[in-house]
């Protein structure tokens, strides 16, 4: 595709977001810049922008094979794609297998103890609310979507937690838990987005149990680039 960085849009604080010549389609480009906490945390990680758009690419294509609808398009260099553009469902969906991170603060839960069966829940994105905890009946009080729509976003969470499990499980890790986010077409249609890569999932090494995402960073365990770069390694080889 013929297209090129327009106008900024967006930045966030991992990714800037472009206006390309056609409507239909942004250009994302990835960021070294990590946060923590909700912008609390603030750091850099060296290579990390170009890791996380060269795997969240990866990872959309496995799922697009699949039968998953997602707004990748094509990779144009190693921090920039060319995406959909759509309009984000402010729901973060996280699904877990194995408890970790907030799950076991809140419920006073070991992390790692593993899950008999995936579990899941929604947060509404909003930064300056801290992005609170939802349940369905409040995030169609709120109109942040439809019953039905909220039932295909968790169907697709969970298919998509299949998937990923199964590609990591092949590269010897473990997926503990992922937040997507997804988004609705000009058409809309509801498809996956924004990212899947380290800085949005747990991965824990099968055998060691080491951590290989951004919780090292999160909770400054050290060799955080060593993490990423590892990760990659796992998946390109
Ligand atoms: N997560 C994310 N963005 C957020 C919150 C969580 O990508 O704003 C991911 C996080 O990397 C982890 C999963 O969602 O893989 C579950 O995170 P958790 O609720 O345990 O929150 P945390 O402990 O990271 O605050």
């Amino acid at each position: 595709m013929k297209l090129t960085k327009v106008k900024q849009l967006y930045e966030g604080k991992a990714k800037k977001v472009w206006a390309t010549e056609d409507p239909e389609y942004v250009i994302v480009d990835y960021k070294d810049d990590a946060t923590a906490f909700n912008g609390e945390k603030r750091g850099t990680i060296t290579g990390k922008g170009a890791i996380n758009n060269k795997m969240t690419n990866y990872f959309m294509r496995r799922m697009q094979e699949a039968g998953i609808k997602t707004h990748f398009v094509e990779e144009l260099s190693d921090r920039e794609t060319i995406v959909r553009s759509v309009k984000i469902i402010p729901l973060e969906v996280i699904v877990r297998n194995i408890a970790a991170g907030s799950f076991s603060k809140r419920y006073g839960v070991a992390e790692g103890t593993v899950f008999d069966a995936p579990a899941s829940e929604f947060s509404y994105k909003d930064d300056a609310l801290g992005d609170p905890m939802i349940n369905d009946e409040y995030a169609v009080a709120l109109k942040l979507a439809a019953y039905d729509e909220i039932a295909e976003i968790r169907k697709t969470a969970y298919r998509v937690n299949g998937i990923l499990k199964k590609i990591l499980a092949e590269c010897g890790v473990t997926l503990v838990d992922f937040k997507i986010e997804l988004g609705k077409t000009s058409d809309g249609e509801i498809i996956l987005a924004d990212e899947i890569s380290p800085d949005t999932c747990r991965f824990w090494d099968i055998k060691t149990g080491e951590k290989l995402d951004k919780d090292r960073f999160r909770r400054d365990l050290g060799n955080v680039e060593g993490a990423y770069n590892e990760m990659y390694r796992r998946i390109f080889g």
